[in-house]
């Protein structure tokens, strides 16, 4: 086996590590290594695919903000088509639940009341003996994160970036300033090396001798099932307030999901029949509609850190092992922002000026924050 050599090693070719990469290789060498043998294979490609800035915490909304320009208006040759398609946001409510509407409303100054009336006109099929009030986010947009996923892919292939697949890291030391990593097929070294391998980033930073951050892999279930009545493809994005469903059209079909949060391990997550059934119940309910047929279902790994936010930035300042990990259920529309933060901070450069003016401190997502004292449960 001879020894592969780079200036960065980057493990995942998720979003997280597409993104990040793209950017990395237009000063350095960078290789890619991804375990499967298509790079999204897991929670990148199994996504519900939106945008909206009103989701997660403060920080990971201003990531959200901070990405809008990117999506927009990508690098030229990035995508032959938009990254981002006008779809809007309606939370839905009953009556029971109209404090959380409430507060929901009070916390963003450009969601929409809308009453039944509005409601029955943007919802075709809606049943009002369940739903009473809404708030509309006209901003919120479909993602294409295939489009996405493939442009940063292409960006770092023509910066001259390495993708590796069917090559599972299986182990990684430090000698020397330098990391040495087996996949049992090949052999790799660089001094730095970016973890950024979704919900197997623990285990790598274990095999590394490094102290997890204590990432907890939550499965959330989606399937597409088709209707005895058509769903217009225009439809807004339904979402119960609570998070208890929500649903979007798929052509004439709808996209559903019980927005479950189940802790897993690192694994090729799978749907169960019951969550799929339990969503298509309750979508049904809302919607006066009868399901004819599951065409698809499947499921993610959402992972968080014991704080939700995001975990950017070197291990250690002596190590070069970096994290890039935690992203939860927000990882595509905040990518744009987190590659340029995690690239300024693998290269030691500064933050960019536009990132800057987000007013979100890097500290934040620093894996330090995660200290033995906080969490002494976690050892390597
Ligand atoms: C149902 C669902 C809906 C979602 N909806 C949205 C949404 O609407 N908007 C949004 O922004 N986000 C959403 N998300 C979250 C988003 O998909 C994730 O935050 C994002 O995909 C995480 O990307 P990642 O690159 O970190 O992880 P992954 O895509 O999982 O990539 C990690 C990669 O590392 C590889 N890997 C792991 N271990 C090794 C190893 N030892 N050697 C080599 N390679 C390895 C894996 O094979 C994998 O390809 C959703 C997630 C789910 C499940």
């Amino acid at each position: 086996m001879a020894m592969i050599t780079a200036d960065i090693i980057v493990i995942g070719a998720g979003i997280a590590g597409a993104s990040v990469a793209s950017i990395l290789s237009k000063s350095k060498e960078v290789i890619i290594l991804e375990m499967e043998d298509q790079p999204g294979y897991h929670t990148t490609g199994r996504s519900a695919a939106l945008f909206t800035v009103n989701y997660g915490s403060d920080a990971v909304q201003a990531l959200t903000k901070a990405s809008k320009n990117f999506f927009m208006q990508p690098p030229n040759g990035f995508s032959q088509v938009p990254l981002l398609t006008e779809r809007g946001i309606i939370h839905l409510a009953r009556v029971d639940q109209l404090k959380q509407l409430e507060i929901f409303e009070k916390s963003n100054s450009t969601l929409k009341r809308l009453s039944q009336d509005d409601l029955v006109v943007l919802i075709p099929y809606l049943n009002t003996d369940h739903i009473i009030a809404g708030l509309s986010e006209p901003d919120a947009s479909d993602i294409d994160v295939a489009a996405l996923h493939q442009g940063y892919l292409k960006q770092a292939a023509h910066n001259g970036a390495k993708l590796f697949c069917n090559q599972e890291v299986k182990s990684l030391r430090y000698e020397n300033k330098m990391w040495f990593l087996e996949s049992g097929k090949e052999s790799y070294q660089a001094p730095i090396v970016v973890n950024a391998a979704g919900a197997w980033a623990d285990e790598i930073a274990m095999l590394a001798g490094i102290k997890p951050v204590g990432l907890q892999a939550l499965k959330r279930t989606a399937a597409v099932v088709k209707f005895d009545k058509p769903i217009n493809p225009d439809m807004c994005f339904l979402n119960d307030i609570d998070e208890n469903w929500y649903c979007k059209p798929e052509g004439s079909n709808l996209f559903l999901s019980p927005e479950d949060e189940i802790p897993s391990p690192a694994c090729d997550a799978w749907a169960d029949d019951m969550d799929v059934a339990m969503a298509i119940d309750q979508i049904a309910n809302i919607l006066n509609i009868e399901p004819i047929k599951v065409e698809a279902s499947w499921a993610g790994l959402r992972v968080f850190s014991p704080d939700r936010d995001f975990v950017i930035g070197y291990d250690s300042a002596e190590n070069g092992f970096f994290w890039l990990a935690g992203q939860g259920g927000y990882g595509i529309q905040t990518a744009p922002a987190v590659a340029s933060i995690a690239s300024s901070l693998i290269l030691g450069e500064n933050i960019s000026i536009e990132l800057k003016k987000i007013g979100v401190s890097v500290s934040i997502f620093s894996p330090a924050r995660f200290s033995k004292s906080a969490y002494p449960h976690l050892q390597v």
